[in-house]
This record gives C-alpha cells, structure tokens and sequence, in this order.
C-alpha cells in the first residue's frame, strides 16, 4: 500500500520538477528534452550489450598481437560500417606481441614432501622461468623500501609483494594506484636485490583464487627475472604459512614470451560535422584485452559504447555540426601504442576539441571527470544537468584515458566516463572480466552518456 503510495507521490514530484524546469528558459536547458529521449531510445533499442556480447563470445579475449585481436580489428569495423557511419577506416600501427604460452603452475613446498598448489598467472611482458621452474626460498615485503632494508637477504629468492589493495578508499582507481607499482617495477625491484622471481599479490579488493595479470616493466640495464601475479587468496595463505615457516619454499612455473612486434590497427569510424566537419570530438575505448576471461568491462564496454554513441544519434536522426569520431583503440594493456599512433598522426586542418574515453568498466554512469584548463572546464561542466534523468550529473575536475592522453600534448580537453567503481577491480584483467558480469540497462546508459556529451560538445563547442 505504502508502496503504491510512494510511487504515486514521486511520480508527481516528478512531473512537476519537469514542468518548472521546462518553464525557464536558460540556453543550457534546450538540450533537457534531448537528452531524456536519447536516455530513453539506450533503453528501449540500444545495441552496445548486443555487441558486447558478440565481441565477448565470438571472438573472446584479444591481446595485442593475437589472432583474436585481428579478428577484433575486422569486426570493429564491420560493425561501425552496419551501423551506416559516413566513414570507416583503420589506421595501423606496430604493437608488441607477447604470449602466455600453456604451462602455469605454482605450489607452497612443506618438509616432508608436502605441496600446497598456488593459483598464479605471469604478468604481460614477464619473461618465462627455467625449463623446469624456479623452486626456492621466500622472502615477504609490502614496499620497496623494505626490500632495500633487507640488504642481501633477498639474494637467490623469490620476491613476495604482498602489499593488499586499500580497501578503505572509497575511490577504488586510487587504491589500485596504491599498489600497482608492485605490479610494474616489481621483477626490476627483486632482481636489483638479487632474487629471482616477483611474485606479486594481485591487485584486487576482492579475496578468490583468481589470479590478475596486467602489464609489468624492465630496465635493459637490470638482469630480467619473471613476475608472476598470485590470487588474494593465496597470497594471505602463503603469508601466514612464512610466518609459521620462514624456510618454506615456493615452486613457480611459466612459460611465457615476447615474439617479434604485429602490425594491428585502430578502428576509425566518424559522423562527419554539418558545420565545422574539421573541429572532432573523439569518443573511445580500447578494443585490445588481457588474454583472460572475455575483456568485457576492460574494455569491450568502453568500445561498444563509443561506437552505440554515435549509432543512437544516427537512429535519432541527429546531425552534429562538428565531427563526432568513434575510435576502438588498439594496445592500451601493454603499449598504448594504438593512443600513440592516433596522436601522432598527420591531420591537416583537423582540430580536436575534446577527447572522451571509457575505460572504467561498463558499470551504471555517475558523471564525467574533465582534465582542461578552467574556462574549458566550466563550459563543459554546464552540461551535468543533461545527466540528472539518471542520477549521472557528476562532473568534476581530472580525468581522462591511456589512450586520448597522448593528444593531452596537443592542449585537447580530457574526459572520462565515471562509472560506479566498486566492483571493476574484483573482475579486472583477470579470468571473471566476463560479459555475465555487465549489466545491460548500466551498459546502455553509459552508451546515452557519451551520444548526449558528444553531440551537445560538437553543437556548442568546448
Ligand atoms: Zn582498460
């Protein structure tokens, strides 16, 4: 009864809010009404989660290099081609090409012949271990200064870091920030203390025995040693079993390696301005993946929803005034060589204006994040009432994507989509980044988010 009562009571809250909003007349509001229907259109036909679902089940993960992601190249355009864009094109560019290989195994070894398996992964770009694995000691740390502090006592052992994400940050991006340099600089860290292998706590707030990859750096001048991801929970397991057993030893397995560079692309599909056709506004994601679990909220999401944003305005008979550009970037994960390439090519009287990526996971949208200087940013952050129907209208300063943040040199405003963040750490580059996980109203509405700002962007200008 109550129930009923309440939905009748907002209802008409909610008609009369309509109504005075409607009544005056500031300039920012003409676009109100278009922006609602283009809400409503995502709902009703929108076609991001049906594309995801193809990239995710028919081709499936699609690192850099792999025959998957070439597949991925040729479907992107294919369907932004489907979808009647006035042009399609690739632009190619070179990218690293490194395989996991079949063999991953890991195990805690006890006295007495006992063996405890560990759920490991290599990290991208690890080099692979001997033939016959890497068995020995272990040492445990949460920072690199701690590793220095151990003086030669990481000499000939495995490197365990084991700082946990910050599950306290209401932010989950900063936690991860927190603890990825374990994930990038740790085989350079173990190796310059003398050990032989990092073996890296994957950066998750979430404890399963799912192990996370994601891409991991060396020096030239620094002997290359593997870093391995083990899961959550192997690695509070592995903890508390050093501190009953500092001697214990660790036996780890990979079988990974770098082949020769790939020549890839990215997919470069636009809606010609009517006006100003050499003024873009760029809106993508990066159709490259980790080679686990399907890409689907990294970031499949962000590439079906820059392409579904420029479908929804061609389905509403939209006509922008300047240049709206979808591009499915290639190797964001371990290179951002796709980014790089977009940036440094020649484009003669073309001028970006702004530069939008979605690559937070394709979770329900609160708002946009924008990295300008402050009369660009106040222009832009006029529009956050567009994006109230939906709770989204959160528009605040920094932001922005590995990929668009190569034309950051060219002075073009940088904005990220900002979805709900809390669950995107628990699936991210792991074997649970899988299109189940992706939810198709959130999906579509992020979709509208990127029409609404992309065409309100190339009517009024930034
Ligand atoms: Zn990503």
């Amino acid at each position: 009864m109550s129930h009923v009562w309440n939905c009748a009571r907002q209802s008409l809250m909610f008609f009369v809010l309509i109504s005075v909003s409607s009544a005056q007349t500031h300039p920012e509001q003409q676009y109100d009404s278009l922006a609602l229907k283009i809400f409503k259109t995502s709902l009703e036909s929108g076609k991001a989660y049906d594309a995801l679902t193809e990239l995710t089940t028919k081709i499936g993960n699609r690192l850099s290099g792999s025959p998957n992601a070439a597949k991925a190249v040729t479907w992107a355009q294919q369907k932004m081609e489907e979808f009647g864009f006035d042009s399609v094109h690739l632009e190619s560019c070179l990218v690293p090409h490194w395989v996991r290989g079949d063999v991953e195994e890991g195990a805690i070894l006890f006295g007495g012949g006992k063996r405890l398996p560990i759920a490991v992964t290599a990290l991208g770009g690890s080099v692979a271990t001997r033939k016959d694995g890497i068995t020995t000691g272990v040492v445990e740390v949460h920072s690199f200064k701690e590793l220095d502090n151990l003086g030669t006592k990481a000499k000939g052992k495995i490197v365990f870091l084991n700082r946990p994400f910050d599950e306290t940050k209401f932010n989950t991006f900063e936690a991860y920030g927190g603890a990825v340099d374990q994930r990038w600089a740790g085989a350079i860290q173990a190796a310059k203390a003398g050990g032989v292998l990092a073996l890296v706590r994957s950066v998750s707030p979430h404890l399963d025995n799912v192990p996370h990859t994601g891409v991991m750096g060396y020096t030239d001048s620094i002997l290359k040693v593997p870093g391995v991801a083990i899961s959550t929970q192997g690695a509070n397991r592995l903890s508390e079993l050093l501190k009953k057993d500092g001697g214990l030893k660790v036996y780890v397995k990979v079988s990974c390696q770098t082949l020769p560079d790939v020549e890839s692309a990215n997919v470069v599909g636009e809606i010609r301005g009517t006006e100003y056709p050499n003024e873009v506004i760029v809106v993508g994601g990066h159709l490259d993946s980790w080679d686990k679990g399907q890409g689907a909220h990294d970031d499949g999401a962000g590439v079906v929803q820059s392409i579904e944003a420029l479908r929804l305005l061609k389905q509403l008979g939209l006509k922008p005034k300047r240049t709206i550009r979808a591009v499915a970037f290639m190797n964001e994960e371990n290179g951002g060589r796709g980014g790089e390439a977009y940036a440094a090519k020649e484009r003669p009287g073309e001028k970006h204006i702004a530069a939008i990526e979605s690559d937070m996971g394709g979770f329900m949208p609160r708002g946009f994040g924008v990295n300008t200087d402050s009369v660009r940013y106040e222009r832009i952050a006029r529009w956050a009432h567009l994006f109230s129907p939906i709770w989204a209208d959160r528009i605040f300063p920094g932001g922005g994507g590995t990929d668009i943040s190569f034309l950051e040199k060219k002075n073009v405003p940088q904005i990220a989509l900002i979805p709900e963040m809390q669950r995107y750490f628990t699936y991210h580059h792991s074997a649970n980044d899988t299109i189940d996980k992706v939810d198709e109203r959130e999906l579509e509405l992020g979709a509208a988010c990127l029409a609404i700002l992309t065409y309100v962007l190339a009517q009024e200008g930034v």
